[in-house]
């Protein structure tokens, strides 16, 4: 998807033109992976624009940043403040927000001393459906992924950390290669975990189970979102250990995440989930969670800040 620039990025504290938003070929980064980032929309909703969780995700941001020994040299406050400032400076309306924190240019070797400067940017891209705009109502074919998610005591997956995306471009390649949309990858024991850039909840009998934490996944603000939208209409939801083969007799399965919002999954390694068809249970949750952005939803939780 190729990239359609705004106007202006945040750049260290301050507005810079999109072309002058720029890094060294020596910054630390991106020779070691030691950048930590967030992906949040904004969406266009009936109290005008409004950033989807924007407290969640900086206090993620802040999370990964700690777990790796990073100290953003802003305030939570200052950068949600800058993630709104992103917006209103760009003129966009209905965007994806990039925050990133990372390890700049400094030192050559890999032990980040003080010499290597810690940066923050902050972009707004013009986005629109992440796996295709028929996604969301015909769902996408999966596979499971040869490459399994990082195990504990590896890489952090809770931290939201460039490195960890070595292993999502592998498994994303491998399924478009071998023809499918996308992928969900097992974790270390052989248990469901996640997607490349998706958590994934699995329906049967109208209970709804999604992998606990201790699954290699990546805690997401949309999982989280789901849980509690699920919960509210009276659903049973389990995070808990799901094993592959209760993926096949699924009545439903669905991704989530900031860019895939919420996307049916039709087939399993070509084994049709439910009818091949969205499910009932994933229609009438998009139905809710998109009626955060019209209103028809109440914002109970205050996720439109
Ligand atoms: N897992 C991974 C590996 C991800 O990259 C993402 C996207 N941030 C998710 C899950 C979903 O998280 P969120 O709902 O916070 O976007």
């Amino acid at each position: 998807m190729a990239i359609e620039p705004t106007e202006l990025i945040w750049y260290d504290g301050k507005l810079v033109p999109w072309r002058e938003a720029t890094v060294h070929v020596l910054a630390h980064s991106l020779h070691y992976g030691s950048a930590v980032f967030e992906g949040m929309r904004c969406y266009s909703t009936h109290l005008g624009p409004r950033v989807f969780r924007l407290d969640a995700h900086v206090r993620r941001l802040f999370d990964s940043a700690r777990i790796y020994r990073m100290e953003i040299p802003f305030s939570p406050a200052r950068i949600e403040d800058a993630c709104r400032e992103v917006v209103a400076k760009n003129r966009v309306e209905a965007c994806y927000l990039r925050p990133i924190v990372f390890r700049g240019y400094g030192g050559v070797g890999m032990y980040p001393g003080p010499e290597v400067p810690i940066q923050v940017s902050i972009a707004a891209l013009r986005w629109g459906g992440h796996l295709g705009s028929e996604a969301q109502t015909k769902g996408v074919e999966v596979c499971i992924s040869s490459w399994r998610r990082v195990a504990p005591d590896t890489i952090p997956a809770l931290a939201k950390c460039a490195a960890n995306y070595a292993s999502s471009i592998q498994i994303v390649m491998e399924a478009k290669r071998d023809g499918y949309d996308a992928a969900i990858a097992l974790d270390h024991q052989g248990l469901v975990s996640e997607g490349a850039g998706e958590n994934v909840f699995v329906v049967r009998d109208g209970v709804v189970r999604t992998p606990s934490t201790g699954s290699s996944i990546l805690a997401g603000i949309t999982r989280d979102s789901v849980m509690w939208l699920l919960r509210d209409a009276g659903y049973e939801v389990r995070e808990e250990a799901i094993p592959r083969e209760a993926l096949y007799g699924a009545d439903e399965i669905f991704y989530v995440g900031t860019a895939a919002e919420i996307t049916p999954v039709r087939s399993v390694d070509r084994v049709p989930i439910g009818g091949g068809v969205r499910g009932p249970l994933t229609k009438a949750l998009q139905a809710r969670f998109f009626g955060i952005f019209t209103g028809e939803t109440p914002d109970k939780h205050g996720w439109l800040g």
